[in-house]
């Protein structure tokens, strides 16, 4: 298996291997990774799902993407190993709202968001080649919610890697902010930053800029757009499917942000899972239903809302999506992006937005219809659902059609937003015990301006080796 630039001409990129893509991130050239071809589904694996653990599937469907760079026992136990620590033993259950709608549980892992499914596997793939190359990184991330702790819990302890998290100085949920300062292992570092999301954003594009500065510190990112997470995310699709074992083709509705997640999705329909539809699932930053409805891509500012998870703009990974839609031609993508960038809107070709509409549909709720959506779940159920998920849900009951088969994804434990679920709810979620047990641990993180001078000194002082 090989890999190509999203900005690469036909014909000409420079392909790679998994190994070199899972370390990079990003491509020279500014583009994303994509597969060079979408391997099949192997054959029977959807009905051989219920004889399978989660983690056997996922070291089943992630081989063909990881290729020689991990042996296939090798890779079983790095699966295994990441998924130990989830507290249901599906590792992603489902969970019915009514019969023909159900709930895809990705929250159970140890931070409690679904971004622990992937990083838990890609920390451990980045250790396993770190080892096999005698080298170190030093994972540098900006984060305004659940992306760090997701990443500082799956590198704690880990051996070659150290991982350093800028957050916005009193900015962040307290919850998020004792998932990070309260971890307790010597490679793992939480900065509070005197600024905003944006400027530690900035922090982290600065370092990675600085050439020398970069090379020195073995710099390395684990965001969204890293392949390996990517490919970590296609297996709960089939696994859903193959689970429900339902002859309907299944519908799944996306709570999105970055695009990453149904980009997944998107993949998994590509390798041949049985498909319905795609649903797209925005908060009032909703880019990408715009995008569905009007062909045009129109960046407005972004919008504070109860799910800040998905409180972007710009979706990173859609670029990986606009490579296909222009049909693999690199430059093209890149001059639709260039002029995005510069005038705030571009628009797909008339065939280009067809592809879009027959591929996805979606829709979108504001803070007041997702309040409204989770207060109703908890009325007729009982069950606590977070606001991300309840956007999902809102799409997915405003867009399906009778006798549609949808499962929407469920990205956050409630217990997470405890004051957005207690306005829609009048309650409190009772918090899992590893997710209560971080209000009593002590805090340790260091308070920086935000000055690239001293976040650049910090980075130096703690890296090991
Ligand atoms: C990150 C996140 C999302 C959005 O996922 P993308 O892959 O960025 O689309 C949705 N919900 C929660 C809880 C998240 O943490």
């Amino acid at each position: 298996m090989r890999y190509i630039s999203t900005r690469s001409e036909p014909g000409h990129g420079q392909s790679l291997a998994f190994d070199d893509v899972l370390l990079a991130g990003l491509a020279p050239d500014g583009g994303l990774y994509v597969p060079e071809q979408v391997p099949e589904l192997p054959a029977g694996v959807i009905s051989a799902v219920s004889g399978l653990s989660y983690c056997e599937l996922a070291a089943r469907l992630m081989a063909p993407y990881v290729g020689d760079a991990v042996a296939p026992e090798a890779l079983e136990a790095m699966v295994a190993d990441a998924y130990g620590s989830f507290a249901h033993p599906d590792v992603c259950p489902l969970a019915a709202l009514d019969d023909d709608h159900w709930l895809l549980e990705l929250f159970h892992g140890p931070t409690y968001a679904f971004k622990d499914i992937a990083l838990q596997v890609v920390a451990r793939l980045f250790d396993h080649e770190l080892e096999r190359r005698g080298e170190r990184a030093m994972i540098v991330a900006a984060t305004s919610g659940d992306t760090g702790s997701a990443a500082m819990e799956a590198v704690a302890g880990r051996d070659r890697i150290d991982i350093v998290v800028l957050h916005p100085s009193g900015r962040t949920s307290g919850i998020q902010r004792r998932q990070m300062t309260t971890l307790d292992a010597p490679n793992v570092h939480a900065v509070a930053v005197d600024g905003t999301f944006d400027d530690c954003q900035d922090l982290v594009k600065a370092m990675f800029n600085d050439q020398a500065f970069r090379t020195e510190s073995k710099l390395a990112a684990v965001n969204s757009i890293n392949w390996a997470r990517v490919a970590a995310q296609i297996v709960y699709y089939v696994w859903a499917a193959g689970r429900l074992a339902d002859e309907r083709p299944v519908t799944f509705c996306v709570p999105t942000g970055n695009f990453g997640n149904v980009l997944a999705g998107h993949y998994a329909r590509r390798m041949g899972l049985p498909n319905e539809r795609l649903l797209i699932a925005s908060n009032t930053n909703d880019i990408l239903s715009r995008l569905i409805e009007t062909g045009e891509l129109a960046a407005h500012d972004v919008v504070p809302t109860l799910s800040p998870s998905m409180d972007i703009q710009i979706s990173s990974n859609l670029e990986r999506l606009l490579f296909e839609l222009f049909d693999g031609d690199g430059g093209a993508t890149e001059g639709l992006l260039t002029q995005f960038r510069a005038d705030g809107r571009a628009r797909l070709r008339a065939g280009q937005h067809e592809r879009v509409r027959a591929g996805f549909s979606g829709d979108r709720l504001d803070d007041r219809e997702t309040l409204e959506v989770m207060g109703r779940v908890h009325a007729s159920s009982g069950r606590f659902i977070d606001p991300h998920t309840a956007v999902g849900i809102g799409v997915a009951e405003r867009c399906r059609r009778p006798g549609e088969l949808v499962v929407t994804l469920a990205t956050a434990h409630p217990a997470k937003f405890p004051e957005a679920v207690e306005r829609a709810t009048g309650s409190v979620p009772d918090a899992p015990p590893a997710l209560a047990a971080v209000a009593n641990r002590p805090e340790r993180c260091t308070s920086l301006p935000n000055d690239i001078a001293a976040i650049k000194d910090f980075v130096r002082s703690v890296r090991r080796g």
